[in-house]
């Protein structure tokens, strides 16, 4: 089995060639997730033929195209559904067509974080627990859940994944989703620079002079002490463990799974943020497990794999 794995996320696109249930090799591209994803569809194809001529490989070896899609998708006509902020175009793409014509494969499509989870699950920090949570802070806030041995997902697709858009601020601004207040909105990096701007000692602070305001530069920054930095790490852990928390308490997970590309600063803000966990949940029982995803960008490119198979039981 060789599937094709596309990870259409926010800032990067990962891609992957899958053989045997094994990341054969791995190639990125910068996303251009506002612009739309018709204009990006041409590199995607060309990164692609670069992978598989890279290991000697055609279209014609391969098995499956797999995309995630950090949105809501229908997974039986492989059509997005709904989208938030990224790649909002998509819903009018046939995106089964695109890998038909393209590479002459046929084509599986899942939300993004369903799959990564899967994936952790398969081959990952979640291999031998059959109640798990997967949270991933990024662009976005991606969410996921599996229930005694069951990937959730929901009449529409929409169980388990819209953890981002639980509301934790009924002041807040307004989401992609049409919702107030949900944590994507008021801590992730899409955000991030618009809730800075609005900080009161934004004027005076380092984060001003930073090309690009991220959670690197304000767990750089909050190291430094500068007040602004300080406030927007705080605010952000006390967001995420409010999103988690209510994951807890929806879900009862034995574990929950942490990734996506904030986790690189993991170490400024994980124990802070698991101490707000474990203040605020309700766990009558014990402690839920908080753990950091051991697949990183791998994955979903793995999940895509399981979830191809699953769909042409290879
Ligand atoms: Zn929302």
């Amino acid at each position: 089995m060789i599937t094709v794995a596309v990870d259409l996320g926010g800032t990067t696109i990962k891609l992957g060639v899958v053989r045997d249930g094994k990341v054969a090799r791995e190639a990125s591209l910068a996303a251009e997730s506002r612009d739309g994803l018709l204009r990006q569809l041409r590199e995607i194809a060309d990164e692609i033929g670069r992978l598989l001529s890279s290991l000697g490989l055609e279209h014609r070896n391969c098995n499956a195209l797999g995309l995630t899609f950090p949105g809501l998708v229908d997974v039986d006509t492989n059509r997005v559904r709904a989208t938030y902020g990224k790649w909002d175009d998509a819903p009018g793409i046939d995106l089964a067509a695109w890998a038909k014509e393209q590479f002459g494969l046929p084509l599986v499509m899942e939300n993004d974080t369903r799959l990564a989870l899967l994936g952790e699950w398969r081959a990952g920090a979640g291999i031998g627990c059959d109640n798990l949570v997967l949270v991933t802070l990024g662009t976005g806030l991606g969410t996921a859940a599996i229930i005694e041995g069951k990937l959730l997902k929901g009449v529409h697709g929409q169980a388990g994944v819209l953890g981002g858009h639980f509301s934790t601020n009924r002041d807040g601004a307004r989401c992609t989703c049409g919702n107030i207040g949900c944590a994507e909105a008021e801590a992730s990096t899409s955000v991030l620079a618009r809730i800075a701007a609005k900080h009161p000692e934004f004027a005076t602070s380092a984060l001003r002079q930073r090309d690009k305001i991220d959670y690197s530069a304000v767990f750089d920054l909050a190291r430094q002490g500068d007040p602004c930095a300080l406030a927007l790490k705080t605010e952000s852990i006390a967001v995420w463990a409010q999103m988690i928390v209510n994951l807890i308490h929806a879900y009862d997970p034995e574990k929950i799974i942490l990734g996506g590309g904030v986790m690189a600063g993991a170490a400024d803000f994980f124990d802070a943020l698991k101490a707000a966990i474990f203040a605020h949940a309700h766990m009558p029982w014990g402690r839920v497990d908080v753990v950091a995803g051991s697949l990183g960008s791998s994955a979903a490119l793995l999940g895509l794999d399981a979830f191809a198979r699953q769909r042409f039981l290879v």
